[in-house]
């Protein structure tokens, strides 16, 4: 089987091992600066901030925040959209809140992502369409806005900001976080956009414990229904 596959395999292998030589290394200096560095963390995790980027390789969560291992619950998926039916999503956001009792969401868009792009054009990617159509949406609800810029580079950055504050409105409007936010006073919920050129993240949006900007997506809880 494996003599018929192509030159490129040979070259992949050395691709892959690259990674697991790293990490060796980056294991053994972790160790040589903190000897419980790893075994600190074995057993428990309490991460103040759960993390909702894009799954682009240009932005590493950690790496643009300075965080170590233990500090960011993390995930990521195309366009870091937020939607009520993702059912992986919605898992994440619920242990975080109610297990780890994390205090702040971080939804963090960033310029030039691939995923808003390919939805601001007529392009059809196949099954993406579906997920990117929710940033098509962003733009029919802010299409004035938007169609005010000349500049495409300009609208499409616009974009990239509009769609992030968007989703964390719809973090806000999740039964999950509304009822944290009455029963705890917790989390804080944080829109950024991080810069690919300069390598900075800008603060776009913050919504504050029970500061849901639309009411009519307001639940009330009784103590019988979820
Ligand atoms: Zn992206």
């Amino acid at each position: 089987m494996t003599e018929r596959l192509p030159a490129s395999s040979v070259n992949g292998m050395q691709e892959y091992r690259k990674l697991l030589l790293a990490n060796k290394a980056w294991a053994q200096e972790k160790l040589e600066i903190r000897p419980d560095y790893f075994l600190r963390l074995k057993d428990t995790q309490s991460p103040a901030y759960l993390w909702i980027g894009c799954s682009d390789s240009r932005v590493p969560a950690e790496d643009i925040t300075g965080t170590e291992p233990g500090e960011l619950f993390v995930h990521r998926n195309v366009a870091n959209l937020v939607i009520h039916t993702d059912i992986n999503l919605m898992s994440v956001v619920e242990y975080a809140v109610d297990v780890l009792e994390i205090r702040h969401v971080i939804i963090c868009g960033h310029y030039n992502c691939g995923g808003v792009k390919a939805a601001m054009s007529r392009k059809s990617y196949g099954l993406i369409n579906k997920w990117l159509r929710h940033i098509k949406d962003v733009y029919r609800n802010y299409s004035r806005e938007l169609e005010s810029f000349t500049d495409p580079d300009a609208r499409f950055r616009r974009l990239v900001e509009l769609n992030t504050i968007e989703q964390v409105r719809n973090m806000a409007e999740t039964s999950i976080i509304q009822k944290s936010w009455l029963k705890h006073g917790r989390p804080w919920l944080h829109g950024w956009v991080y810069d690919l050129y300069t390598g900075l993240i800008q603060e776009l949006t913050l919504i504050r414990p029970g500061d849901l900007p639309d009411d009519i997506y307001r639940y009330e809880f009784s103590p019988e229904l979820p």
